[in-house]
């Protein structure tokens, strides 16, 4: 009943040509695969918008304003996304939590304004090293995501989830699945206790065709949110036929 959702994030990578070339790859071999997507830099997204266009393929961004418009220098609002065809928008990627200062409650506010014009949030959530091995792993989810889940059950309904332990983010070491169903499931529990079980659960760090398979595999795993190999269609491609 929770359909599989395998998203890209390209991150800070790509260039037109290079954009190009995987955005045709991955049109061209889209066809047996599960619902997937690409949430590219913001200068790109006309080009994503033209290129996956009409394909089974959605794209969205990597981060959105809370604010509507205004003197905001610098910030991208929903409604721009919207304009460029924009399914998704990530929000509380790991990165922007630890490089720019993001609380919680500026990921669930950034998440209540994608809701506001119909992009779909990707709330982002994922202890460090230092807190896993301190034993706190349940603790910091919970507390990551106290704000979303007061956005309430109509807007849970309507949001993607997204673990990413940061220490398994780039590194290649990926969490075994069972490191990850546990955190899942704590999270379905949660959402079963709000109504709202049919939320997806994407899991984020280190994810590749090789080990996409056993991860999936895992009851509270709901697909995948793919850094690196989201650059290489081939691998991409097959993370999303698993
Ligand atoms: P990697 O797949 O490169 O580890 O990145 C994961 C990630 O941060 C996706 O948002």
């Amino acid at each position: 009943q929770r359909a599989r959702l395998v998203l890209g994030n390209w991150k800070m990578h790509g260039t037109l040509a290079d954009n190009a070339a995987l955005l045709a790859a991955l049109r061209q071999g889209a066809g047996n695969h599960c619902e997937m997507g690409v949430c590219v830099p913001f200068p790109y997204l006309a080009q994503a918008e033209s290129l996956l266009k009409g394909s089974t393929i959605s794209w969205g961004a990597q981060d959105i304003s809370v604010h509507e418009k205004g003197a905001y220098t610098g910030e991208v609002a929903g409604a721009m996304l919207r304009d460029f065809g924009c399914r998704w928008a990530l929000a509380g990627h790991s990165e922007r939590r630890a490089m720019h200062g993001e609380s919680d409650q500026l990921v669930a506010d950034k998440a209540r304004a994608a809701l506001a014009v119909g992009l779909t949030p990707v709330v982002c959530v994922g202890e460090t090293l230092e807190e896993r091995e301190g034993g706190n792993t349940l603790g910091v989810i919970e507390r990551q995501l106290e704000p979303v889940l007061a956005l309430g059950a109509d807007a849970l309904a309507r949001l993607v989830l997204a673990y990413e332990p940061v220490w398994a983010i780039g590194t290649g070491r990926t969490a075994t699945p069972e490191q990850a169903q546990e955190v899942h499931g704590a999270i379905r529990v949660a959402l079963r206790g709000l109504g709202v079980p049919q939320v997806r659960i994407l899991y984020g760090g280190s994810v590749k065709a090789a080990n996409a398979a056993t991860l999936f595999a895992m009851p509270d795993i709901d697909g995948a949110l793919v850094g690196g190999a989201s650059l290489v269609a081939d691998e991409f491609l097959r993370i999303a036929a698993v």
